[in-house]
């Protein structure tokens, strides 16, 4: 069976990973497009994603690939016209929201996807598994990227939320929920939003495992020069480091794997096989994380950022 896709929201991450993305997967085939200023030649193409439903052209699933704010009312629309849905990260601007959708999703017996794209990243499963056979003795996050170059113009993330340096720092958060073996939970914050804006620049977070290990997390969306998407992780085995946001994996500083990355293709081919087999997949623990920073974090004033 081929799933018809219709993708909503044809922006940066859709055209950069989705589109071929979708092309390279088996089973799938895009049907329409619904953006409100962009399309793509020789395809069905409507202003949101109301027209796509009520057109004549047949979908079986939606791709959501538009800032958070407002997923929720499109979300909600596809599921209650019987598509499938599959979500960018965040999955939403609140967890409320987004367990409303999986309870829709249920009732009305689809699948909903909520992908973390970064858990994709070729070192993130050898991390895993290094980390599943020896003792963890501290967790060290640093996110660090330039905001100007990555997020050029998108005033979405700095209104409520689009969740400021959290947009790129809940990649990391999907990372380390992943690879660590026992849950962790906010014990400190500190967020830094600039004195014009309703979302975070920077943030220092820390955290404490089950265990009480301590994991500590900076994200900066100031970062010039190289740019950082680091996790260390000092263990009884060494250290290891997951570097280039969960690309590359070294111990004690010596490269293990250098494999490409099929982060999106990967997220594909996973969403037709939950599709084929009526399974849904919806874990919120990195937003659980969000949220509660958002909660407990202490709130500086910095200055005015100017896109
Ligand atoms: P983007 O470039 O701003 O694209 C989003 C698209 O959604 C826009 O082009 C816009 O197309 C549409 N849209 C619908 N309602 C909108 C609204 N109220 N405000 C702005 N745009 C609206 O953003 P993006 O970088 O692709 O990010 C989209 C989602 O993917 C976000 O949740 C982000 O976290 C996630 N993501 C982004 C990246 C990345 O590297 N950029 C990576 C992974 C995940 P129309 O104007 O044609 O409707």
């Amino acid at each position: 069976m081929t799933i018809r896709l219709g993708l909503v929201g044809l922006g940066k991450i859709a055209r950069d990973q989705h589109l071929p993305a979708i092309a390279a997967t088996d089973g799938l085939a895009l049907a329409a497009i619904a953006s409100r200023h962009a399309g793509l030649p020789d395809l069905p193409h409507f202003h949101d994603v109301d027209a796509l439903i009520a057109s004549d052209v047949s979908i079986d699933a939606v791709t959501l690939c538009t800032p958070p704010q407002g997923r929720f009312q499109q979300a909600r629309a596809a599921l209650l016209a019987g598509k499938h849905l599959m979500l960018e990260k965040p999955p939403g601007m609140s967890i409320a929201e987004v367990e409303a959708l999986g309870r829709l999703a249920k009732a009305k017996g689809l699948t909903i996807f909520t992908t973390w794209h970064s858990r994709e990243a070729a070192a993130v499963e050898p991390a895993r598994a290094f980390l599943a056979r020896h003792d963890i003795r501290s967790v060290k996050i640093e996110w660090k990227e330039d905001v100007r170059h990555w997020h050029p113009g998108q005033q979405w993330i700095w209104e409520p939320g689009g969740l400021g340096v959290f947009d790129p720092g809940i990649n990391a958060l999907s990372i380390v929920t992943r690879i660590l073996p026992e849950a962790m939970h906010l014990t400190e914050a500190t967020l830094q939003f600039p004195e014009n804006c309703a979302s975070p620049i920077a943030a220092d977070l820390t955290f404490a495992t089950e265990s009480g290990l301590p994991v500590s997390a900076a994200f900066d969306f100031r970062q010039t020069g190289p740019q950082t998407w680091d996790i260390i992780v000092d263990t009884s085995g060494g250290t290891l480091k997951l570097s280039l946001g969960g690309s590359r994996l070294s111990i004690n500083g010596v490269e293990q794997m250098a494999e490409e990355d099929r982060e999106y293709r990967n997220l594909y081919r996973r969403f037709a096989e939950l599709v084929a087999t009526g399974q849904s997949e919806l874990d919120l623990s990195p937003l659980v994380h969000v949220a509660d920073a958002f909660l407990l974090g202490r709130r500086i004033v910095v200055e005015p950022f100017y896109d």
